[in-house]
């Protein structure tokens, strides 16, 4: 397939249908995939096999199905790692070179590169129209928005059209994301451009604190993979709060704001029993009341922010007007000590001035180093926390303890029990003749 491509693209071979035909690997294994009524990627991988005008993208799909029907016949995987990347860098570039190249030939090197969405992913159609020709020109046209990373994964370049395709696309303002050992491309929710839960600019936030650590995304150098996330409100629709070393969620703190009307008309419509069944009993805590004259009362000081009752009701519920965000650390996934939630260490911070900005940026600082100093090889933030201990943790980056950062706080009572034992045998013996009748 490779050598007839060679001579279709050269002229030499005319009859593009029988150049498709040709040498087209048998893939059953695979063909089981496409049943059923999800999408699937063998589809997606033969569409380019079968119909994409460019030959070349026809042989790498060919292959690419071919070896991976081998890996399922022989039950291994077949690609290796190495080293690529681009003038500059060192990180962005997942080499891989296949160990069965010569069986197929047009899928040998299949490197993916990792490229830095924009904030919100807010795309145009222009910008994608482009990414997408440039890649058809130089790679395998399999692009994956986005992965798991938050990064486009182009994948599937040889070696030599890595740098000619990167360089074309960072004409256009792209960047090269993490891979390694370093701070890994930054996410935001869609944020306040279309949502109505928006507390923060969450955008303005990913870029400033992204763009003050370009090198150490560039050049892997610390003792693993540290990640921004940034979501405008507690519906964390980045999942900041589990998936990112810093995660900053907007918040507020004032009252909640209600629009009686709204509810009126939103109580109206559905009835009483539906609006107790679906609202005020499934208030983790109780604090959303349902009054008599179908309007709504929050007691603001117990309200957690679970965002529930403003999702049911949106045109009711919103977030108060004192905005801001709350920072959380450590969160990540499996890895040494299993899945960890983020730890709040800043409970409350205003986001308004240039200053406010610089102090974010200054903490994020000051995490990074601490732990790049003090973490372990393949530690993230979050596990060095747990060994260290979160007081010694908030020492070594300067901030103050404070009740907000016990990570069940509803489970604490904060019952001093200094002097307990003796009130307790006071009352047992004041008690007495009770309590032993109760224990006969
Ligand atoms: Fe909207 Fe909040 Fe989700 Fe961001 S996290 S998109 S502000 S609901
Ligand atoms: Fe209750 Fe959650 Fe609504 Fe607050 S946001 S009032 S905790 S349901």
């Amino acid at each position: 397939m490779w050598m007839l491509n060679r001579l279709y693209e050269s002229g030499l071979w005319m009859d593009k249908e029988e150049l498709m035909m040709a040498d087209q690997h048998d893939t059953p294994m695979l063909d089981e995939l496409e049943n059923g009524p999800w999408p699937s990627f063998i589809t997606g991988i033969k569409n380019l096999r079968d119909q994409h005008e460019k030959p070349g993208i026809n042989a790498v799909a060919n292959d690419l199905l071919g070896q991976l029907e081998h890996s399922y016949e022989t039950r291994k995987g077949y690609w290796k790692g190495g080293t690529v990347s681009v003038f500059g860098y060192g990180g962005g570039i997942i080499p891989r070179f296949s160990e069965v190249g010569d069986e197929f030939p047009a899928s040998r090197e299949f490197h993916t590169l990792r490229v830095q969405p924009p904030a919100g992913n807010h795309y145009t159609t222009d910008a994608l129209r482009k990414l997408a020709d440039s890649w058809e020109k130089y790679g395998s046209g399999l692009v994956t928005f986005h992965g798991q990373t938050g990064n486009i994964m182009f994948i599937g370049a040889d070696t030599k059209n890595t740098q000619p395709f990167f360089d074309e696309i960072n004409e256009d303002g792209w960047d090269l994301g993490g891979a390694g050992p370093c701070v890994r491309t930054a996410m935001s929710c869609m944020g306040a451009a279309r949502c109505e839960m928006s507390c923060a600019n969450e955008h303005k936030i990913h870029r400033i604190l992204i763009n003050n650590f370009t090198d150490d995304v560039h050049r892997p150098a610390l003792p693993y993979k540290f990640k921004f996330k940034v979501s405008g409100c507690p519906n964390d629709c980045q999942n900041s709060i589990e998936r990112s070393d810093f995660a900053v969620i907007g918040t507020w703190r004032d009252d909640m704001k209600i629009d009686q009307d709204e509810a009126k008309a939103y109580i109206k419509e559905k009835g009483r029993k539906h609006v107790i069944d679906n609202i005020i009993s499934r208030c983790p805590t109780h604090c959303i009341s349902l009054q008599d004259d179908d309007t709504f009362e929050v007691d603001n000081r117990n309200c957690v922010r679970c965002m529930h009752c403003l999702n049911v009701v949106p045109k009711a519920l919103h977030p108060g007007d004192d905005k801001g965000v709350t920072i959380l650390i450590g969160g990540k996934r499996t890895l040494k000590i299993g899945d960890q939630m983020g730890t709040v260490v800043v409970p409350f911070m205003k986001l308004d001035t240039e200053e406010d900005y610089e102090k974010i940026v200054e903490l994020s600082e000051e995490i990074i180093d601490f732990w790049a100093e003090n973490g372990l090889e393949h530690e993230r933030t979050g596990e060095m926390i747990e060994r260290i201990g979160l007081v010694n943790f908030l020492e070594g980056i300067g901030v103050e303890p404070d009740p907000n950062m016990v990570s069940s706080p509803r489970h604490v009572s904060y019952v001093r029990m200094d002097g307990w034992d003796e009130e307790a045998r006071k009352w047992f013996l004041n008690n007495a003749g009770d309590n032993l009748a109760a224990a006969s």
